[in-house]
């Protein structure tokens, strides 16, 4: 009996140390507008074992660019037409329509991930989230909710991006939407300070990395 364990063990090990790397496992990053998920980001990949270990998606997005961001390193901002071709064309991971502007993962990301025995991080809405998480297997799927200390601190923050007040007023409607889907993250990170939010991200890329 000892002995059949030992072999199974021994045989699942093998296993492991030959798929180790094959398929990327996807990290996602969700929270309402305002948390503070890009700065975590941004910050996240200055850190080496980030850098050495994962790959950042950019998105593809129809909304117009902010004050601030750049082509390529934010998002690819698209037109509706030409983000519609590309999805009927098959180039994306997954889709979603967030207020009135379509987001898009491109699926060469997971490609490329796969190429350098990375794991993939992305930044996407909780409906994003839910439909990655149907579409692949449970142990590939890692999801991290991000919010702010409480609701007035997040809308305080979601006002004052320099946006006209009807759309701000929308951005908190669905802030209070997208609130509800916490519950069905892995983690979940209060972001009161930027650095101890950091930490705790680092610190759950380390551990599911490396049970990997
Ligand atoms: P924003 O316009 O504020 O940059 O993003 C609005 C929402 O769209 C955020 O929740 C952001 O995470 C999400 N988002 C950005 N890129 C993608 C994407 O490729 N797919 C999905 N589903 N959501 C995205």
């Amino acid at each position: 009996m000892g002995s059949k364990v030992a072999t199974c063990r021994e045989k699942t090990a093998k296993i492991k140390i030959k798929t180790k790397g094959i398929y990327p496992r996807i990290f996602i990053l969700s929270g309402p507008g305002g948390a503070g998920k890009t700065t975590l980001l941004n910050r996240l990949f200055h850190k080496k074992f980030v850098q050495d270990n994962f790959l950042r998606t950019v998105s593809v997005t129809t909304r117009a660019m902010r004050k601030g961001e750049n082509e390529a390193k934010d998002y690819f901002f698209l037109k509706q037409e030409e983000f519609l071709w590309l999805e009927k064309k098959g180039f994306f991971l997954e889709t979603q329509k967030v207020l009135s502007d379509f987001y898009g993962t491109p699926a060469p990301f997971l490609k490329e991930a796969k190429r350098m025995n990375k794991d993939l991080i992305l930044c996407i809405d909780v409906k994003g989230g839910e439909y990655l998480k149907n579409k692949f297997k449970k142990n590939r799927i890692i999801s991290v909710f991000i919010t702010a200390p409480n609701e007035k601190e997040l809308y305080s923050r979601l006002k004052k991006r320099k946006e006209a007040k009807p759309q701000i007023e929308e951005r908190v409607k669905l802030a209070k939407k997208e609130l509800q889907f916490s519950k069905y993250y892995d983690y979940l990170i209060v972001n009161k300070r930027i650095k101890e939010s950091l930490g705790r991200l680092e610190e759950i890329l380390k551990k599911e990395r490396g049970d990997k």
